[in-house]
């Protein structure tokens, strides 16, 4: 692939460089019933949450003609288990380490629904607003308001590239608003449409839980933390964590872009904007 790149159409050092550095971005699940994501460049990875099945991510990841080997390390963003299910099973399996803050480990220490358990030589303690570097990845953890043991979204860093991750979201902070403004590649909640929120099935607590400041991002406020914080170096957005009965890839994407629209933004020109879809995986992007 490097030779392509290459105006000599020789397999040059620069052309390798570049082939062994692209990194790359695919979706294994986003929402309730699980949430995974893999960054990936030929020499190193970095799996961000564990919510999908290690037999179910195994053959995804044959599909794609990937191994589970590959995976050099595992973020997580906090212990509710549409993140964590499956995080000792895969950890424990291959002996990968697990990043998280200390509150979130304790957390999936006590989670019933994580039946196995990180050992402990693979516990990895992050803090907010501290950047370690993970192989080829630098990574800071940024406090996100959510009502699990804690929770956090990530800025990654792989060469000139900045991704960012904020899932799981009651509100935007001024904290989050200055690492979105960071972002190349954004993935951001679009959880819930308020009107089908309040008409919807769901009990009265679970309503107030979702729409409240320490539960789930609305397609309005995501829209808005867009509109106030993209900056022209924003190249793509994935809206991530929809719910299937409060929320629809379409309204979500059209609420979004007509927020975006009232302020001047395009999406799809300014940015790519693109709905990851529940239980299906993406495609693989690549991140230039
Ligand atoms: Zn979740
Ligand atoms: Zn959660």
């Amino acid at each position: 692939m490097g030779q392509t790149f290459c105006y000599l159409k020789l397999f040059c050092y620069f052309c390798v460089k570049f082939c062994f550095s692209m990194l790359r971005f695919l979706s294994f699940g986003s929402g309730s019933s699980g949430n995974c994501y893999l960054l990936y460049t030929e020499t190193d990875s970095l799996l961000i949450d564990c919510g999908v099945g290690v037999r179910l991510l195994n053959k995804h990841f044959h599909n794609y003609g990937l191994q589970l080997s590959m995976i050099h390390n595992v973020l997580i963003t906090h212990d509710h288990a549409d993140h964590v299910k499956s995080v000792g099973s895969l950890s424990g399996a291959r002996q990968v380490p697990v990043y998280a803050t200390q509150k979130v480990h304790q957390g999936i220490g006590h989670n019933w629904c994580v039946r196995r358990k990180i050992e402990q030589p693979l516990v990895r303690f992050v803090e907010k607003d501290v950047t370690v570097q993970v192989g080829e990845f630098a990574v800071t953890p940024f406090e996100v308001p959510h009502d699990s043991s804690d929770c956090v979204g990530y800025l990654i860093g792989h060469n000139d590239v900045s991704f960012v991750l904020v899932t799981d979201c009651g509100h935007i902070t001024d904290g989050i608003r200055s690492y979105i403004s960071k972002a190349n590649y954004l993935v951001i909640e679009a959880n819930h449409e308020p009107e089908k929120l309040k008409s919807g099935p769901y009990p009265k607590y679970l309503k107030q839980r979702i729409s409240g400041p320490m539960g789930h991002l609305s397609n309005e406020e995501c829209a808005r933390a867009l509109a106030e914080n993209a900056t022209p170096g924003l190249r793509h957005v994935w809206l991530c964590h929809l719910s299937d009965e409060n929320n629809h890839p379409e309204l979500a994407r059209k609420t979004i872009e007509s927020i975006l629209r009232d302020s001047g933004i395009v999406a799809g020109k300014d940015f790519g904007l693109e709905v990851l879809k529940r239980k299906t995986p993406s495609e693989i992007f690549e991140l230039k």
